[in-house]
């Protein structure tokens, strides 16, 4: 299954961008301190550094490490719940504003990569989300609606007998396609952030682990594995990667784990014929995989959900290879070079949020979907933390939901939901796929 020189725990995209440990002091006091360096936690230094402020980011292990240079690089912004969802968790208005926001957000993320000179291999391939099942494509003619109806974001209903034009598999019922969306290498998208902070001298400590905050008269003692700094502000920006003291955030977000695998390298012959649509590609079941080529269209990268807990990797690769081979009969015989995890940060409600929480702002709950949203909403939390009008959002009006099964800060939930999904739900979506598909076995 592996090739030679494989490479089992380290992600692919660290082969060109490494995430680097930097020597920053920790400073005594700043206006806003950051806790995180992922893409929100740059992107909310970058915007306060902008707005005027005194900004020191503090990061627990090396900035980049966590899901920010993990991830799959698929770029785009639409809501990930249906409008009807959106409108029965948040209200009517708030689900219109969110749909509204999307095509802004999305921008506004490009325009960021532009500024700031960011070489990260974007390119703008378009996003196809394929519907494991006709009830999911049903649910995709509705999404298409509403996003055409609410929002500036172009979407295309692809039939199932147009989809042999982007994927080389009979598996789908249809697809929907967002033509604007992109492809990036997420490890150097974080270098280029990182370099934008350099530019703006914006210490950026590494192995700095928050470990206490304290308020004293309006403002923070920030205890950290290198020394305490004083701030007036803070903006928490970690994400899957939440831990104590933050409690109360914790509690609303988890860390679900999401795999990667990446392939040796194939002739692009069979690349051609695999993914002729060259898009980045998400399915519509619970399993949630992703798949694309990677940058320089020699292998195909291939994630999802293996587990919704820690499993080990070489286990977890078995598993992704073997739903990739049921997509791609073809690769088979295909090796792995790579096998590698991260955490998404999830919400209850599927939805970030920006918002203050006993003093700290924060930008959280990506829920799998960050490259465009955690830069755009890392800056939205630090416009709040500094008072500036930019600070406005539909995402200030989502909120984090608690839930009855997730009472303490571990998601001790996390196990019997995997075996839920595992059992239940994905035996439950492949009958829905036999079923639609006249019942032939697929
Ligand atoms: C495998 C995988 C694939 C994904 N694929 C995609 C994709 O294709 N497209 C997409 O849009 N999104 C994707 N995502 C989601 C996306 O990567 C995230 O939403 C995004 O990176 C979140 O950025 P962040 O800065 O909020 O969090 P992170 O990048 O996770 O950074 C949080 C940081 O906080 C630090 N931290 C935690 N606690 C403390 C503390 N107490 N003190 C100091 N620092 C602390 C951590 O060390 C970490 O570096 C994927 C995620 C994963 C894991």
């Amino acid at each position: 299954m592996w090739t030679g020189g494989n490479t089992i725990g380290t992600p692919y995209w660290w082969e060109e961008a490494a995430p680097e440990t930097t020597s920053d002091p920790l400073p005594d006091r700043c206006d806003v301190l950051v806790i995180g360096a992922g893409y929100t936690g740059l992107s909310a230094a970058i915007a306060a550094h902008d707005a005027g402020a005194r900004v020191a980011v503090v990061e627990a292990g090396i900035p980049g490490e966590g899901a920010s240079s993990r991830n799959g690089g698929m770029f785009g912004a639409h809501p990930r719940l249906g409008w009807d969802k959106l409108a029965q968790h948040f209200g009517a208005r708030t689900a219109d504003a969110l749909f509204a926001e999307a095509a802004p957000a999305l921008n506004w993320a490009k325009d960021f990569i532009k500024a700031e000179g960011i070489e990260c291999d974007f390119q703008t391939t378009g996003r196809i989300q394929l519907a494991w099942a006709q009830s999911h494509f049903d649910a995709q003619r509705r999404l298409a609606n509403a996003v055409q109806s609410k929002s500036t974001v172009n979407a295309s209903l692809v039939e199932k007998s147009g989809l042999r034009q982007e994927i080389e598999t009979d598996r789908y019922a249809g697809g929907l396609l967002f033509p604007d969306h992109g492809a990036l290498h997420p490890a150097k998208y974080h270098r280029g952030m990182m370099q934008a902070a350099r530019r703006r001298d914006i210490p950026v400590v590494s192995h700095a682990r928050v470990q206490a905050l304290a308020r004293d008269k309006g403002r923070f003692d920030i205890r950290t594995a290198k020394g305490t700094v004083r701030a007036d502000k803070v903006v928490l920006a970690t994400n899957g990667y939440t831990t104590r003291p933050f409690r109360w955030h914790a509690r609303r977000v988890f860390p679900l784990p999401s795999y990667l695998i990446a392939t040796e390298t194939l002739p692009s012959n069979t690349l051609g014929h695999l993914a002729p649509g060259r898009r980045m590609m998400v399915e519509t079941r619970a399993r949630h995989s992703y798949f694309r080529l990677s940058p320089d269209g020699t292998r195909i990268l291939f994630g999802g959900r293996a587990s919704m807990r820690d499993l080990p990797l070489d286990k977890a690769a078995r598993r992704l290879r073997a739903t990739m081979v049921e997509i791609w009969p073809s690769l088979r015989d295909a090796r792995l070079s790579h096998a590698w995890m991260g955490y998404t940060g999830y919400s209850f409600a599927h939805m970030p949020h920006v918002g203050e929480q006993d003093g700290l702002c924060f930008a959280m709950g990506f829920s799998g979907s960050g490259t465009v949203m955690a830069p755009y909403l890392g800056a939205k939390a630090a416009y709040l933390a500094v008072g500036d009008a930019r600070a406005k959002t539909a995402y200030a009006d989502t909120h984090l939901p608690r839930h009855m099964l997730h009472l303490f800060d571990r998601p001790h939930f996390l196990k019997p939901a995997d075996i839920w999904y595992r059992f239940w739900v994905d035996r439950m979506e492949n009958w829905q796929a036999r079923r639609g598909s006249g019942g032939q076995t697929r």
